[in-house]
């Protein structure tokens, strides 16, 4: 078991895009960690130079208390799973997984009996003898876990596990890699341009922007308290409403409708006020608009409303209580739910 430590890393390629821009960042020990961004972010970066793939340019990488900034990616203690798991097609299962004690040479039996066990812990048992064109895409995935596993690492790195695979065997691998995780106490980082995926399975999200960390907390803190607009943006399966507004005499004015008391802000003051749509209510002092969208999300619809200057708020309401397109509604946040982001940088205001 290992913490890493990421202290002041920077990652350039040769072409001059400075992919990790002096980032510091630990991942505590046994903890599934989550690095989220768009693409570009420099996430897959990120995983690399921590397995040891590219070269930091500056700053250092320690795992458990080794520095292995100038290690080579065998002497790390890592294992790493890539995005199309890069099994070996003309190999079978178990010689996919004992691969990595075949190159260390350890003796054939160790070879298939790591195998095995690994592949037992993960129910590949049966499937063994198989080659990766015969399994389907959640198998291949647990192959190349597996494979990963009988490095017998301190830290397990994946590039977006679960992206080959179909809505249902996602929700069922996700299941399982959680599981895993924690039954193995192994520090795990993955990358992952899917939200929802960093917000369900880590412990913690650093959400990335441009090389650099944008926030890092629980999928709680990173939900409910987006640290800037960026951040309020691109976490959340519906995007949290982000309006437009002015401060005068105490209060938040958006959209024709008071709604904060802001006593410490001085009249003038632009702001930007974030509010999900799941914590939207009907109240007939908010924030009025008509109807001009209604989406089925299942148990729910979101509701778009066309606001006083043009503005577009959504809110989710109960399916049963779907409003007529046209009609008039007011909402306002409900109690404590309301953020306000600085105009001008779009930070998060306290
Ligand atoms: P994605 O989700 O699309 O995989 P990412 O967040 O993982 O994106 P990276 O792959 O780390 O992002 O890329 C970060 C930046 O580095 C991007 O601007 C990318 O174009 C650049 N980049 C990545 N690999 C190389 C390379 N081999 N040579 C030059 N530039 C690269």
């Amino acid at each position: 078991m290992a913490a890493i430590d990421i202290a002041g890393v920077s990652t350039t390629y040769p072409n001059g895009v400075r992919a990790v821009d002096g980032l510091d960042l630990r991942v505590a020990d046994g903890e599934l960690f989550a690095l989220l961004g768009p693409s570009g972010c420099g996430k897959t970066t990120l995983l690399r130079t921590i397995a040891g793939l590219e070269p930091a340019a500056e700053g250092s990488v320690t795992i458990g208390s080794r520095d292995v900034t100038r290690l080579p990616p065998g002497a790390r203690g890592v294992a790493m799973v890539f995005q199309d798991y890069a099994l070996f097609p003309h190999m079978t299962v178990a010689e996919n997984v004992g691969y990595p004690l075949r190159v260390r040479r350890a003796p054939r039996e160790v070879q298939r009996s790591t195998a095995e066990r690994v592949a037992s812990g993960l129910s590949l048992s049966e499937l063994l003898d198989r080659r990766p064109g015969q399994l389907s895409g959640g198998q291949q995935q647990r192959a190349a876990l597996a494979r990963a596993l009988a490095v017998e690492a301190d830290v397990l790195l994946l590039d977006e596990p679960l992206s080959n695979l179909d809505a249902r065997l996602r929700l069922e691998a996700r299941t399982f890699l959680k599981r895993l995780q924690h039954d193995l106490g192994l520090t795990t980082v993955f990358v992952t341009h899917d939200q929802a995926e960093a917000l369900a399975l880590a412990d913690r999200i650093a959400v990335m922007e441009a090389g650099r960390v944008r926030q890092l907390g629980t999928p709680r803190e990173v939900f409910q308290r987006p640290s800037d607009t960026f951040v309020a943006n691109f976490i959340g399966s519906t995007p949290m409403n982000l309006l437009d507004a002015v401060v005068r005499d105490g209060h938040v004015e958006c959209a024709g409708a008071r709604l904060a008391r802001v006593p410490h802000l001085a009249s003038g003051t632009g702001v930007i006020v974030g509010v999900r749509p799941e914590y939207l209510r009907v109240d007939e002092h908010g924030i009025t608009g008509r109807v001009s969208i209604v989406e089925n999300l299942g148990v729910t619809s979101l509701v778009t409303l066309e606001c006083a200057g043009g503005a577009l708020v959504s809110l989710t309401v109960p399916e049963q209580d779907e409003p007529a397109l046209g009609r008039s509604m007011a909402v306002t946040a409900a109690p404590g739910r309301l953020l306000l982001y600085a105009a001008e940088d779009g930070r998060l205001l306290d």
